[in-house]
């Protein structure tokens, strides 16, 4: 078990979610943790829930720079530092290329793609000051293999991957790691609207959705010090959906 004790992360998208797992889990081994959402309410029960010693709720649109800045520093003057940040903010579209209006292009771009680059650039400069920092994007199987009608989402999660590497050699020689997650489909909001598990998954090889609090147990790893080899890793957590699945002929038999 991945103890953080001492660490302080940002984790994006924390009110609720794969984000709301974190929260509880990283706060639950030992981490303070800021949640930065744009769900103020809800983040805000989820810090009281924790306890304002371990939690604290910030207001932050991922694509707006001067929110990340000053989200930045209401961690620091709260908890001292922040040396993990957890990109995990994002929405979700699918539809055909034609029924796909620029508008909500932009928006998916905005959010989970710059989002992610305003990320790293407020908080990696505090992180290289500390010497050592640990940033976890959560990025998505979509980056790789797409299922149809997800253009738009897909593309956004692809630049991810050159982002993410590339920061990898940048920020290595400051103490900075950059890893990544590609969950699956994961029972949350996104992946299981109002509740309801797409059958699909039956067919995986692990035969069911994710749960929130195990892509929560992976990013605890990678922003611990047992992961302090690995940088520029790649970890899919999606029960096997995309090593194959399992053969229709065969399956209950
Ligand atoms: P979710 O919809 O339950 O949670 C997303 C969170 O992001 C919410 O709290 C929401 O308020 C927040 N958010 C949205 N826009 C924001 C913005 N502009 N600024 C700050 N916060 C914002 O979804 P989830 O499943 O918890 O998704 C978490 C991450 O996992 C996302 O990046 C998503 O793309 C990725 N992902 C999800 C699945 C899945 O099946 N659920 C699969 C692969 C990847």
């Amino acid at each position: 078990m991945s103890d953080l004790t001492g660490k302080v992360a940002m984790i994006t998208g924390g009110a609720r979610g794969q984000g709301e797992a974190e929260a509880r889990l990283f706060a639950e081994r030992g981490a303070k943790v800021v949640i930065a959402d744009v769900l103020d309410d809800v983040a805000a029960d989820l810090a009281a829930e924790i306890g304002e010693d371990r939690a604290l709720a910030v207001h932050l649109d991922v694509s707006d720079r001067d929110q990340w800045q000053q989200a930045l520093q209401a961690g620091v003057a709260r908890f001292g530092h922040v040396d993990v940040l957890v990109n995990n903010a994002g929405i979700y579209f699918h539809g055909e290329l034609g029924d796909t209006s620029l508008e909500r292009y932009r928006k998916l771009i905005e959010v989970n793609q710059v989002g992610v680059f305003l990320g790293m650039q407020t908080v990696a400069p505090q992180m290289a000051d500390l010497g050592r920092g640990s940033i976890v994007n959560i990025v998505s199987i979509s980056s790789f293999a797409p299922l149809d009608l997800t253009s738009a989402y897909a593309s956004t999660k692809s630049a991810l991957l050159g982002l993410s590497k590339a920061a990898v050699g940048e920020l290595g020689p400051k103490g900075i790691r950059v890893n990544m997650i590609h969950p699956g489909g994961v029972a949350t909001d996104m992946g299981a609207p109002a509740g309801v598990v797409p059958t699909e998954y039956d067919n995986a090889p692990l035969g069911r959705i994710g749960q929130p609090r195990e892509i929560a147990t992976v990013a605890a790893f990678l922003a611990s010090d047992d992961a302090s080899y690995c940088t520029g890793s790649e970890i899919l957590v999606d029960g096997g959906w995309t090593v194959g699945s399992r053969n229709p002929w065969t399956v209950g038999s």
